[in-house]
């Protein structure tokens, strides 16, 4: 019998990259996006087949020391006696099946949940919101044909087919149970979680106002390639969330 052979690390990451994910994962829950569950994944910056995500922890907790590196069936590569998160699954299939992310965001994003079991679509009504245009797909783990009973993404078949739903969009819904957000960069991923939560709301609320919804069209949609202020809002919610 071969031993369990583990993952060999692919090298120490810069301190900045590790602040990263410990910030993303402050702000995330002072948004309310992040509960006392969730979490945040940053591929490994030198192997594409490596992520970088806290161990087991309620994000606002979450500090440097907590950052595991997995490869992408999720095997922690050394973990120290911490434990892993259950929905793990959910970073490593994504990043085996887009190679333009490099963050995930897995939350249980209140005002999602909603539009996850509802017949109303998740469309965009705000400019921030604009990378929502053109679908925002929902994963029924039920319908999967997957041999589930729970609502957890608690393995790579799970994770795997959640990462077929979503396909090449940014977001998608997990029904009854939150979303799924993923960015080229963890700025990008951060502040499409946060606008994701926030235009969930102001549809909700339009809807209640009644009457016909003037969504945001194709031409208003057109995203930049790195939106406006991106960069200067990830700075100050960073610096905020570290307590700088
Ligand atoms: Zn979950």
């Amino acid at each position: 019998v071969t031993p369990h052979k583990l993952p060999s690390s692919s090298g120490p990451v810069d301190p900045a990259i590790i602040e990263d994910i410990v910030a993303a994962n402050r702000v995330l829950a002072k948004e309310g996006v992040l509960d006392a569950f969730g979490h945040v994944s940053i591929r490994h910056p030198k192997d594409p087949n490596r992520y970088l995500m806290s161990r087991s922890r309620s994000p606002i907790l979450v500090v440097a020391d907590d950052i595991m590196e997995f490869d992408l069936d999720s095997n922690p590569v050394d973990s120290l006696g911490r434990s892993p998160y259950g929905e793990r699954f959910i970073h490593g299939q994504i990043y085996k099946s887009r190679p333009d992310v490099h963050a995930v965001i897995h939350s249980h994003s209140p005002t999602v949940v909603p539009f996850s079991v509802s017949q109303v679509s998740l469309r965009p009504i705000a400019h921030t919101a604009t990378f929502l245009f053109g679908g925002v797909p929902i994963f029924d783990i039920h319908v999967e044909d997957i041999g589930t009973t729970g609502l957890l993404v608690s393995n790579n078949k799970l994770g795997a087919a959640l990462a077929a739903t979503l396909a090449d969009r940014p977001v998608a819904l997990m029904r009854g149970h939150g979303n799924v957000v993923v960015g080229p960069t963890v700025a990008r991923a951060v502040v499409r979680a946060i606008y994701t939560e926030v235009n969930a709301r102001q549809l909700a609320i339009a809807i209640a106002l009644g009457g016909p919804i003037k969504y945001i069209s194709a031409e208003e949609a057109l995203e930049l390639p790195i939106p406006l202020g991106l960069e200067r809002a990830w700075e100050v919610m960073k610096r905020t969330a570290l307590g700088e």
